[in-house]
């Protein structure tokens, strides 16, 4: 198993995005605050459509479209990430750790993996000097072990 990334520092990130707000002079609302912190308590990387569903427990007024809005802006200023995945709906995390992704084509699932001595890599001599590297990521896509066992278990 993947060791799992640690949520511990949700608390510290809630301050960050505090403050990243106020310096990027976007509103505090109470919305904002519950769908980054619920972004950033997610372990699955949900897309617009899961945060809406699981944030209408709290927020019953809250709209699928504020979501969407809400997701595009923090994301404009790098609050957010959006995993890049091959699916049309888009995937969003708060990226606590720096790390790595790995897609299953068949369940959607994505899974964190950490991997220190790549990021560490120093990069090839043929992209030095290509430009202004904003982020260094890898992503595996493949068939998880779940969905492998399902289908090799028929
Ligand atoms: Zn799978
Ligand atoms: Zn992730």
């Amino acid at each position: 198993m993947p060791k799992k990334i640690q949520h511990l520092n949700i608390e510290n990130k809630l301050r960050d995005f505090e403050q990243a707000c106020r310096d990027a002079g976007l509103k505090l609302t109470h919305q904002r605050l519950e769908i980054f912190r619920e972004l950033a308590t997610s372990e699955d990387h949900p897309s617009a459509e899961t945060l809406h569903i699981r944030l209408q427990k709290r927020l019953a007024t809250l709209s699928l479209d504020t979501v969407y809005r809400t997701l595009a802006t923090f994301e404009k200023h790098r609050l957010i990430t959006k995993v890049e995945t091959v699916e049309s709906q888009a995937r969003f995390e708060v990226e606590l750790e720096k790390h790595h992704h790995a897609i299953c084509r068949q369940c959607g699932a994505i899974t964190d993996f950490v991997w220190h001595s790549f990021d560490e890599a120093k990069m090839p001599e043929a992209i030095i000097g290509w430009g202004r590297i904003d982020k260094k990521n890898i992503t595996l896509h493949g068939i998880c072990g779940k969905c492998a066992n399902l289908a090799g278990g028929k």
